[in-house]
């Protein structure tokens, strides 16, 4: 493997978050384990003191305090996002080689090590709940996003299957950029998709895409369309999520090109969210860029409006976001069954 600047390899055989690059994460409270991060969000830091929950409890009725948030390729991604509030400058956009990155088991064990650590920190504080603590070293969640593209860690369906394995497990969650259709493909085929599926539609047109996903791949336009036209084949729960941000992509001329594209690719549920200004972001936009919760309620019910098919289902006004349903492919709203394949 040519090695970036970004990454070291380790024994000449694994991938490795470079040290300086690793000295700043931990610093900003992530765990690390070779290629792969993990860290604690602001939601579940504060269901551990019952000061609230994640949107996704409040949509699909996933546990905050047991969601364990981790990315399998933590500093590999093949955009440069205007609004990613991840470490993004410090991204290798290289493929990650199979011969070059750790096992899933070998990867999940370190990383709940990471996390157990990171816990650690809380029983100190009497306005914690305990037990929730001790609940939350077991996931029943895993958020499959953090930072990074998941979808470039080749191992991606052995990792999903291996979660699913577990007894906890109750769901998994994975968040793409679109760009890796092939492994898209590769999880249906090998039965490991995740229980819900996002993919990540901030753009309805190639020039907005370009300005706000800055990609790497000269296709990446296709690569997106193509992940974008398998939502509707695919064999698991599937959402858009459109993040928007003000003057880049939440103008009224757009509204009835989102319509017509949430139309055709059929996902089963649509979350329109405001860009937060928060993290790395800070360094690209302005606090201005956010929209305000009753213009993301207007975008919504003209988006819905005009796709005909999808209506509005519910909202979080606390973290600026609407969710849609689609009326055509309805499914029961909160995750059911436990997904644990033993
Ligand atoms: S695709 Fe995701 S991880 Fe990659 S730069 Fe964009 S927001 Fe950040």
């Amino acid at each position: 493997m040519s090695c970036s600047a970004e990454t070291v390899e380790e024994d000449d055989r694994l991938i490795q978050i470079k040290p300086a690059i690793a000295k700043q994460l931990k610093k900003a409270k992530y765990g690390i384990a070779d290629h792969a991060t993990v860290a604690l969000c602001h939601w579940t830091k504060k269901s551990f003191k019952h000061e609230g929950d994640c949107y996704k409890h409040k949509f699909y009725g996933i546990s905050t305090h047991g969601c364990m948030e981790f990315s399998p390729a933590g500093m590999h991604c093949e955009n440069r996002c205007v609004y990613c509030w991840r470490p993004m400058e410090f991204y290798d956009s290289l493929k990650m080689d199979p011969k070059q990155v750790a096992e899933p088991e070998v990867i999940l064990t370190k990383l709940m090590i990471e996390r157990k650590e990171l816990i650690n920190g809380y029983y100190g504080d009497s306005r914690n709940d305990k037990q929730r603590l001790d609940e939350s070293l077991l996931p029943s969640h895993y958020s499959i996003s953090l930072s990074g593209e998941p979808t470039m860690y080749p191992k991606l369906p052995e990792l999903i299957k291996y979660l699913h394995s577990l007894k906890a497990t109750k769901s998994t969650f994975l968040v793409t950029n679109g760009q890796e259709p092939d492994m898209i493909q590769r999880l249906q085929d090998e039965d490991a998709l995740p229980t819900q599926l996002y993919l990540s539609t901030n753009a309805a047109d190639y020039e907005s895409f370009k300005r706000i996903n800055r990609p790497k791949y000269d296709d990446s336009w296709e690569r997106w369309n193509r992940t974008l036209s398998m939502l509707k084949h695919l064999k698991t729960r599937t959402v858009l999520r459109i993040t928007l941000i003000r003057d880049y992509n939440d103008i009224k001329e757009m509204i009835p090109v989102f319509a017509e594209m949430v139309r055709k690719a059929s996902p089963h549920f649509i979350e329109i969210k405001s860009y937060m200004h928060i993290g790395r972001s800070t360094n690209r936009l302005e606090h201005s860029n956010m929209l305000e919760m009753e213009e993301i309620k207007n975008f919504s019910e003209q988006v819905s409006k005009q796709s005909k098919i999808f209506s509005v289902m519910d909202e979080s006004f606390v973290s600026r976001i609407s969710v849609l349903q689609n009326n055509e492919r309805l499914i029961e709203r909160y995750i059911p069954t436990c997904v644990n394949t033993n």
